[in-house]
């Protein structure tokens, strides 16, 4: 039996396409009813009571009903509506940032409503941002309402209602044999009731309460799920074939020309995982290896040894990375090392990307497919449906948490006819232990857990924004020694035309203050290739001195020379983004800084998460304890926030937490394959559906 497909959703007329509604249903992975029934809510809201202010404190989560006494729209410090509200025991203010005129109606003076929001304490008395807002009078829920994680064109009653039909609809019949379920848990569609239709009786604090058999039974389902999947993944790939790449180590092999040409030695890290990896590329076995290493610690001569292994074999290895900038300036050196050596040998680096005119493209294509091209390297477009390869044997994907899965897909099937090419995946943001057990237990990693010698650490500080003036001073001191500087711009969320304009000005500020001596660039996403190349040649080249940017050279890029970085709104940035960001300096042998450039709030505090983030950078350089720090402030999560922490696919596990029921999933997926090979299929469909494909790739 298979779940009913996509037909629940509100049709739309003929020929018009999906309607806002339904794409944004869509963009949350909601499509089946089951996958409805399983969308659980965020957390619940205790809208059955209405409270009198003067019963209320600072920071309580309170709804209040009162008459609207004063309303006004102010510009100062920027556009809002101020609302002040009586309730009859005292007053507060509403504050509303962007409002509709249909909501300045709704709260003309002389109005009754009822408010729900956080109370602060303010300069102007108590208030509340943003409150939601209903006409007062209404009938209170009986039970907590459900609000569920939502994005821009949903609203969050419409998506209420779109649950609750898919819940009524679902095929919920088990899929784990009644003997097999954990100690405790309840029946699927019992907890699934339970947790989206709270009843009356039920108190918050058991609805958060993760440890509760309804949560449990879930949290099961989903670890349950994870495991089959991944299991499955592994036994197709026990059944597949790659070349065997056991070419000679001879003295004249490319291998060995490669390494003597080399300008370093390799560090005992990079020789162990380079022989990690030779090993696995001689088995039949396609190789499916994360190679994972901290920034700066030498990625790139690991994947150019690997490379010389499969050419020597006689074979053709592909290399991409992410973007254009990064796939020319981070390779360009590999290209240095290797095109002399190919060239010997008749055969050549092809490049492909994206902005290449049709002639150049053609060209490169036509010397990959004729097996010429014994290394190609480029973008995407190395994976582009037109380009055939003769006989590729090892894709090498760099960054590879940037790549989505179908390209990774896509890759894998451009290899020698009838088998898989080995593949080796780089990563400058390692996954900490639990979750790669988790989550990649059909994966091999190797790991550069040394830096190559001759580094000096990376002093980071924390600036407050207001303090500019000392970064000023810091960066003419770094320019008067001959060195570069980056400033990062903020990320301004959802709005790249923002972000452009924001930095423009930016770099416009700068170059007034560094004064005409000194040359500062720009670097966007916007900014058409070919510019954004000729930007990062001059700055590469020293030509240009300061380097203003959006986050474009988050990854790879490599400017030894480059002493300084300073990173404006920090506070607004992830923990790893930072620790990326920051690994663009102490490339070279100059002492080098980093400034973490950060704005309080009106309360003249940063957030909790983002305090503990700027502390994190301060005290850390090793990118293996940012890694857990970042999954310990974001998650996997308590229960109700797990969705949004950064862990992909697992929505209400913990791993960290639930240690037991993941040991059950473990157990039970071999056996259930292998007894009840349909029921675990149904159950990895209910679960993954299409996603499936994320655990296999
Ligand atoms: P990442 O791991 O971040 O990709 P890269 O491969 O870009 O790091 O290497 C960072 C820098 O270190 C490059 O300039 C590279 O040439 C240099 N490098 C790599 N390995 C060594 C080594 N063993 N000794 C000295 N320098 C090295
Ligand atoms: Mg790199």
């Amino acid at each position: 039996m298979v779940e009913s497909p996509a037909a629940r959703a509100p049709a739309s007329p003929p020929g018009s396409g999906p309607s806002p509604v339904q794409r944004a249903l869509r963009k949350l992975g909601l499509l089946r009813d089951i996958d409805f029934a399983l969308y659980l809510p965020m957390r619940y809201e205790d809208e059955t009571r209405v409270v009198r202010l003067v019963d209320t404190r600072d920071g309580d989560l309170a709804q209040i009903e009162g008459v609207v006494v004063a309303s006004e729209v102010t510009y100062r410090p920027r556009r809002q509506l101020l609302v002040t509200l009586d309730d009859g025991s005292d007053t507060c203010i509403l504050r509303f940032f962007n409002f509709y005129p249909s909501q300045q109606k709704q709260l003309e003076v002389g109005a009754k409503v009822r408010v729900r929001g956080e109370l602060k304490g303010g300069f102007l008395g108590r208030q509340i941002m943003q409150p939601s807002v209903k006409s007062a009078g209404t009938e209170l829920p009986q039970a907590l309402t459900p609000v569920y994680s939502t994005i821009a064109g949903l609203a969050q009653p419409v998506l209420r209602r779109e649950v609750r039909s898919g819940l009524a609809r679902a095929v919920l019949d088990e899929t784990i044999p009644q003997q097999n379920l954990p100690h405790r848990a309840w029946g699927l569609r019992d907890a699934l009731t339970f947790l989206h239709y709270p009843t009356p009786d039920v108190a918050m604090a058991t609805l958060e309460d993760h440890s509760h058999p309804a949560w449990q039974r879930l949290k099961a389902e989903e670890l349950l799920a994870q495991q089959l999947s991944q299991l499955q993944a592994r036994r197709e790939r026990a059944s597949q074939r790659a070349p065997m790449l056991d070419a000679v180590r001879t003295p004249t092999s490319l291998h060995a020309q490669l390494m003597s040409v080399l300008p370093f030695a390799l560090t005992g890290a990079q020789a162990r995982v380079g022989e990690e990896i030779a090993r696995d590329l001689t088995r039949s076995l396609p190789m499916h290896r994360l190679l994972q290493g901290d920034v700066g610690s030498g990625k790139t001569v690991v994947a150019a040894l690997a490379a010389a292994l499969c050419i020597d074999a006689g074979h053709q290895c592909a290399l991409m990375a992410p973007t254009e900038i990064l796939a020319s300036q981070h390779f360009g050196k590999l290209v240095s090392w290797l095109d002399p050596l190919l060239l010997e040998r008749g055969l050549r680096v092809a490049w492909l990307t994206g902005s290449q005119k049709k002639k150049e493209r053609d060209t490169m294509a036509a010397a990959v497919e004729s097996g010429e091209a014994a290394l190609v390297i480029g973008t995407h477009a190395v994976i582009s449906e037109k380009v055939r390869f003769k006989h590729l044997a090892l894709a090498i994907i760099d960054e590879q948490h940037r790549f989505g899965v179908a390209q990774r897909l896509a890759l894998r099937g451009k290899a020698v006819e009838g088998m898989e090419p080995h593949l080796l995946m780089m990563s400058a943001t390692p996954i900490p232990r639990t979750l790669a057990m988790s989550y990649y237990a059909d994966l091999d990693v190797s790991t550069l857990d040394e830096l190559p010698p001759g580094r000096t650490p990376i002093v980071t500080k924390l600036v407050a924004d207001h303090r500019r003036d000392e970064v000023i001073a810091r960066i003419q001191a770094q320019l008067a020694q001959g060195r570069q500087v980056y400033w990062v711009c903020p990320l301004i969320e959802e709005s790249e035309a923002m972000d452009l304009r924001n930095a423009t000005e930016t770099r416009d500020e700068l170059a007034d203050t560094l004064g005409a001596d000194v040359s500062v660039g720009l670097l966007h996403s916007r900014m058409p290739t070919a510019e954004k190349q000729a930007v990062m040649a001059s700055f590469t080249e020293g030509a240009l001195q300061v380097l203003v940017s959006t986050t474009v050279i988050e990854v790879g890029v490599d400017v030894p020379n480059a002493s300084l970085m300073v990173i404006e709104h920090a506070e607004r940035f992830g923990l790893s983004q930072l620790h990326q960001l920051r690994g663009r300096v102490g490339r070279g042998t100059a002492a080098s800084a980093c400034v973490l450039l950060y704005a309080p709030n009106e309360g003249g505090r940063v957030g909790e998460a983002a305090r503990a983030r700027l502390k994190a950078m301060v005290e850390t350089g090793d990118g293996f304890e940012i890694a857990r720090r970042d999954l310990e402030i974001r998650g996997p999560g308590e229960f109700l926030g797990a969705r949004q922490s950064g862990a992909p696919l697992l929505r209400f596990a913990d791993l960290t937490q639930d240690a037991l029921l993941l040991d059950w999933a473990r157990e039970l997926a071999p056996r259930m394959l292998d007894r009840h090979p349909d029921l675990a299929q149904r159950h990895v469909d209910r679960w993954l559906g299409s996603k499936s494909e994320y655990l296999k790739a």
